[in-house]
């Protein structure tokens, strides 16, 4: 690698730009951009994202080998822009050092701030400042996040969440003062040679002094912050791959902690939470970088709406409010002003909603951070829509930017509005992520993924969550925090994940030790039920009954701009009249899969279903088969009826009959009695119907084909309720699916079983009604040969799950036993059972669907199983041309959106 790894910006001017994110990474790429628009932004460096990877293979000393004359060169650059400089004791420079990845991953990775000191440039700047307070708390700062980041220190105590923490805790203990901006100058001095001998007794090492070995120090611990536990766990749940590497952007600080004309802060364009277009965010006077989203000190808002919202759920007084928590609106309006312009400049050059990051230096704003925000399903949803209606985007552009997976949050269960009316608030935090939860009190994130594993829905109980607790929130249906506000660590990450979360709930006492937490004198245990509503902030004793989420609004609206664009339509996966319903309110245009075996373990119809398959002869079984006719003939009848209209492709007996049979003694006692024979008779018959594979056994066409009773009975209550609905007025659609065919001739015999079926039942009806017979294509076989299939079948439904199954030869339940290795060795990458294989089973689909073609031009394909609520799999259905895809009822909008996405990539 030659080029050039160094990219610097500064004074209005930059190397880089919003384009070269995969370079400079998204805070790299977006610095620099700020500068090309004329933002303030304090000048600095980005070194390059493949750098990241080059540290890994290269190591530390070569790769500063490499970088030095281009850091060095760039050192400078900030330094004359600056007019200070680096190690200096006169007029000395300190920087940041930040990581950055192509995507974003906030909080993941690790930051450096005020690098550049030691006892003598603080001395120096103390005397050029004139502000001795500011300089050692700033000093203590860096060294504890050296200390942490670079030198890896840790706690020494289990409790404790930093080892520095808990040195401050003790003498904050001693004065009996609770904020550390409190801490007087000789203390802070202190703190500092405290933590430089914790660092010494720890590591063997002395802290250095020399700043440009401090400044390597920490560009290596940012590469390295890219493989810490977090940030791997983190891009595992985003599909952020390990190759992209993070950047590290090096800058000049400015200070928020220079005094009561100094703060810093978070805001955002909109409320990432609902999508609102209100410019919202919070700041803390005379502090530094992380205190905002770090939950330690309550901050305040931003805006002067924000800040009335904020005391309204606090119970606070606008009197009070204004006195006490005045926004920075009202307390620094000159800056305020600056501040809402350069919002809206972002928003407007970004056009998308923009998450900031700021410092007041003295009364002086500068920019640190700009990005898309990471925002809530429904956000997503209503901004795309609000900025067509404001012409900042396109329809297209707005379709593209929603992320199907997020829309299964605003399908996620509601509490139920009656039931909410009769529960207890117990306390009220911030509404940091909405939606509904409910679930067991546990504490620490590790309880909260064991519980999980254990099949407990759990809520996670924090006084302030840190990037550490990731997994155990991603376990939790929702989240309370004690401390932080709308923009603390639990609510940012909470609103990526699309978690409820409810924050800031500061009448809540955690206890960690004992595993409690009390709520207006109530103390409840590990293990008690919670329900948090994360769009209230409000916060409920006990389990609260929920209801389901509908298609409305916004969300309705952007359903409507898929159906403009889309050429995929989508049906729905039904077994009973309710989930049809639930996918008609949603979208879907017929159902692709009715599964007929669901049906039949209902009470006095599993009995009819065992005495079929139980008995030994034809006569037997077709005594049974009348039994169960009309129970079939009501079952379909209500599904049809449900999608009158629409399309319901209805899929023959498939499972292997022992899947139905009694295996413990009772049930067969049952049967004897009710067939007239023993109870040794039923259980030779039990036993003979046992397969070493069951999966590849008796299953699917092989019993219609092999008693093709069972499939003239079901053909029978197919088309006896559709022709009894059609009397009565209504439009049936119905298409009947022979499974799991493999050879021509399985498919020709049901089909000609069916069409006998047909003739007499439209006979005895006096009526007729249409209907076709198609098949599934899932066994490799039906693919291959696919052109011979289509001349006797109307339409091709693809089983991806058999087919997935058959083609890799996994069987699908006991993958268990090795897919995690796989996936951990990187041999597959994501479960096939998941997400569709392309490469493999995907060929075999494609090549089916144009043999098919080849034969019957017209054939319709389409795809159920799992795979057809899956976004990646959709779109690949979509680019090659199926008609469908179907998927269960919750998941129609997500395929919805995904196939007009794919039409629009096209
Ligand atoms: P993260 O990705 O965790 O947000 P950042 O690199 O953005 O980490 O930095 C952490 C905090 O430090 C942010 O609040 C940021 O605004 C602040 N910060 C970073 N660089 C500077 C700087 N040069 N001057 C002042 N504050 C800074
Ligand atoms: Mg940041
Ligand atoms: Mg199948």
């Amino acid at each position: 690698m030659s080029e050039k790894r160094v990219y610097t910006f500064g004074n209005g001017q930059a190397e880089g730009n919003a384009q070269m994110r995969e370079r400079l990474g998204g805070k790299g790429a977006n610095l620099a951009e700020m500068n090309l628009i004329g933002i303030p932004v304090p000048p600095g460096f980005t070194i390059a994202t493949d750098v990241c990877n080059e540290y890994y293979e290269v190591g530390q000393e070569k790769i500063v080998e490499i970088l030095q004359a281009e850091v060095n060169a760039a050192v400078a650059h900030v330094e004359n822009l600056m007019n200070s400089k680096f190690g200096s004791t006169e007029n000395p420079l300190l920087v940041s050092v930040r990581s950055g990845a192509r995507a974003s991953m906030p909080g993941m990775m690790d930051t450096i701030l005020n690098l550049g000191l030691n006892d003598e440039v603080a001395e120096g700047m103390v005397r050029k400042t004139g502000n001795p307070h500011f300089v050692y708390d700033s000093y203590r700062r860096f060294v504890q996040m050296y200390g942490d980041v670079v030198l890896g220190m840790k706690p020494v105590n289990k409790e404790d969440i930093d080892p520095f923490e808990a040195i401050i805790d003790e003498v904050k203990a001693i004065r009996g003062i609770e904020l550390d901006k409190d801490l007087s100058v000789d203390e802070l001095k202190d703190l500092v040679a405290r933590f430089k001998k914790a660092i010494k007794e720890q590591t063997g090492n002395d802290f250095p002094t020399d700043p440009m070995e401090q400044l390597w120090g920490a560009i290596c611990a940012v590469f390295r912050s890219w493989m810490n536990e977090r940030a791997i766990l983190y891009r595992k749940m985003e599909g952020i791959p390990d190759e992209w590497g993070t950047a590290v952007s090096v800058m000049a600080m400015v200070f928020g902690n220079m005094g009561e004309t100094s703060a810093t802060g978070v805001c955002f364009s909109r409320d990432a939470a609902t999508g609102e277009n209100l410019f919202n965010g919070e700041y803390l006077v005379n502090a530094q970088g992380e205190d905002v989203v770090a939950g330690i000190r309550t901050p305040q808002q931003i805006t002067v709406e924000g800040s009335r919202r904020w005391a309204a759920l606090q119970g606070i007084s606008e009197e009070e409010r204004a006195a006490k928590y005045p926004s920075m609106e009202e307390a620094m309006p000159e800056i305020y002003k600056e501040l809402d312009a350069i919002q809206t400049k972002l928003e407007n050059h970004y056009r998308d909603m923009q998450d900031m990051e700021f410092t007041v230096q003295d009364g002086k704003l500068w920019f640190l951070q700009t990005r898309n925000g990471k925002r809530t399903g429904t956000a997503m949803v209503k901004i795309a829509m609000d900025l067509v209606r404001e012409g900042l985007i396109d329809e297209k552009t707005a379709l593209k930017r929603c992320e199907p997976q997020k829309l299964d949050e605003l399908l996620h269960p509601v509490f139920d509005k009656d039931a909410l009316k009769k529960a207890k608030v117990i306390t009220q935090g911030l509404p940091a992520s909405p939606g509904a939860a409910c679930g067991q009190i546990v504490f620490h994130a590790d309880d909260a993924q064991k519980w999980r594993e254990d099949g407990h829905r759990v809520v996670m109980v924090r006084i302030e969550t840190s990037p550490e607790d990731l997994a155990g929130m991603s376990a939790a249906e929702g989240i309370l925090t004690a401390r932080g506000g709308m923009t603390s660590h639990a609510a940012v990450v909470a609103r990526g994940m699309g978690k409820c979360c409810v924050s800031g709930a500061g009448a809540i006492n955690v206890n960690y030790k004992n595993k409690t937490v009390e709520i207006e004198g109530v103390v409840y245990k590990e293990g008690d039920y919670i329900s948090l509503n994360g769009s209230t902030g409000q916060v409920y004793a006990g389990e609260i009954p929920t209801k389901a989420a509908e298609l409305s609004g916004d969300f309705k609206a952007l359903m409507d701009l898929c159906d403009k664009y889309t050429k995929l339509q989508v049906r729905t996966n039904a077994d009973t009249p309710h989930d049809a319903q639930v996918a008609r309110s949603f979208g879907a245009k017929g159902i692709g899969l009715t599964r007929t075996e669901h049906m039949f373990f209902e009470d006095q119809k599993i009995v009819a279903m065992r005495e079929m398959i139980l008995a030994g002869s034809v006569e037997g079984r077709k005594k049974a088969l009348a039994k169960l006719l009309p129970y079939q003939k009501s079952d379909f009848k209500g599904i049809l009826e449900a999608m009158d209209g629409c399309p319901v492709n209805i899929r023959l007996l498939d499972p292997p009959l022992h899947e139905f049979v009694p295996h413990d003694l009772k049930g067969q006692q049952k049967m004897a009695d009710e067939m007239g024979v023993s109870v040794e008779e039923i259980q030779k018959r039990v036993e003979s119907l046992a397969e070493n594979n069951p999966m590849l056994g008796h299953r699917g066409c092989r019993l219609g084909i092999t008693f093709p009773e069972i499939t003239e009975m079901q053909t029978r209550a197919i088309l006896g309720a559709a022709c009894e609905l059609k009397k009565e007025g209504k439009d049936p659609k119905p298409e009947i699916m022979v499974p799991l065919v493999g050879i021509l001739y399985e498919l020709k015999q049901q089909k000609e079983v069916i069409l006998a079926t047909a003739k007499e039942v439209f006979a005895e009806e006096g009526i007729e009604v249409e209907f076709e017979i198609g098949t599934m294509i899932e066994t490799p076989r039906a693919a291959l040969t696919a052109n011979r299939i289509a001349s006797e079948a109307e339409y091709f439904s693809f089983g991806t799950n058999d087919l997935t199954q058959m083609t890799f030869g996994y069987s699908r339940d006991d993958i268990a036993s090795f897919l995690p290795v796989y996936l951990e060795k990187k041999i597959l990458t994501v479960d096939p059972f998941q997400v569709l294989d392309q490469n493999g089973v995907g060929q075999l689909i494609k090549m089916a669907v144009e043999k098919g073609r080849s034969v019957r031009p017209d054939i319709r394909t389409g795809i159920c199983g799992e795979h057809g609520g899956e976004p990646s799999s959709v779109k690949f259905c979509a680019k090659i041309g199926m008609d469908y895809a179907s998927c269960s009822p919750f998941r129609v909008p997500i395929a919805r959106l995904a196939a007009a996405q794919a039409a629009l990539e096209d």
